[in-house]
């Protein structure tokens, strides 16, 4: 993978930094993107900043040519839940705004300013939803909703952008991302795998999609099953 860079947004924690993790394993050049401060490194970049923001993904773009010459990948990962935080006839309109912004918005913002140079190494895109764009908790309109656009921006993006950019969709289910969680025998028997998943599960995923000269436009479950798994309470 020498000289092959990728492009992380939300690479601070959880799924992003497993990412981040992975792919410098991997031998790629890693630029990420976040709101938090990371600490760069030999063929680390870190760019801070918001990325419902166009100038985050215009910088971020930007200083990664000028670092590494090229980009070959994007995984669009940045995001933020407020599930449970306001009931619907509650919801400001700010905070649907907010959501829309970081989760969907975003993502385009970030598409839009990559495209260009996605099409000179005919590279590709991956973007992160969630389950709970096909099923739903009381109280989570504006994650559900931008999880549901996540999964339809990304098939557009496939076709607008084929054939030179593949662009796939990941929704992962529960993923943990705190470190030496423990899970209750239940949680963990409601996943037919058998266990909670953990970030590794979405890089792996993710470089795969990266790497799969022959699938586009399509979303992928990596949920460890539970969205088969019919239960029924007593
Ligand atoms: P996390 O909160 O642990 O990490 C998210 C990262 O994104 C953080 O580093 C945060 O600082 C960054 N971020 C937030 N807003 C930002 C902004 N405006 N600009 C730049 N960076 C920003 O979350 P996670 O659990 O690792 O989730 C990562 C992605 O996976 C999200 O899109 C989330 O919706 C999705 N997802 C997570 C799970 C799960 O169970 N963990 C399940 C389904 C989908």
């Amino acid at each position: 993978m020498k000289n092959k860079t990728i492009l992380i947004t939300g690479g601070a924690q959880g799924i992003g930094l497993g990412c981040v993790n992975h792919f410098l394993t991997r031998g790629w050049n890693v630029t990420a993107v976040d709101i938090h401060e990371m600490k760069p490194d030999d063929r680390f970049h870190a760019v801070r900043g918001d990325t419902s923001l166009e100038s985050t993904a215009q910088e971020a773009v930007a200083e990664t040519l000028e670092r590494f010459g090229r980009v070959d990948a994007l995984i669009n990962n940045a995001g933020i839940s407020t599930i449970g935080e306001f009931n619907v006839d509650a919801l400001p309109l700010e905070e649907w705004n907010r959501v829309i912004g970081i989760n969907l918005t975003g993502y385009f913002l970030m598409a839009k300013h990559a495209a260009p140079h996605l099409r000179q190494s005919k590279g590709a895109i991956v973007n992160i939803a969630s389950t709970r764009a096909v099923m739903s908790e009381p109280d989570s309109e504006a994650y559900a909703a931008s999880k549901g656009g996540v999964v339809a921006l990304s098939h557009a993006l496939a076709i607008s952008l084929g054939p030179d950019v593949r662009v796939n969709c990941i929704s992962p289910g529960w993923i943990e991302t705190r470190e030496g969680a423990r899970h209750s025998e239940a949680d963990c028997r409601q996943h037919p795998a058998g266990r909670v998943g953990v970030p590794q599960d979405i890089a792996e995923l993710a470089e795969y999609l990266i790497s799969a000269g022959f699938v586009t436009g399509q979303n992928f479950t990596a949920d460890g099953g539970m969205t088969r798994k019919m239960i029924y309470e007593e």
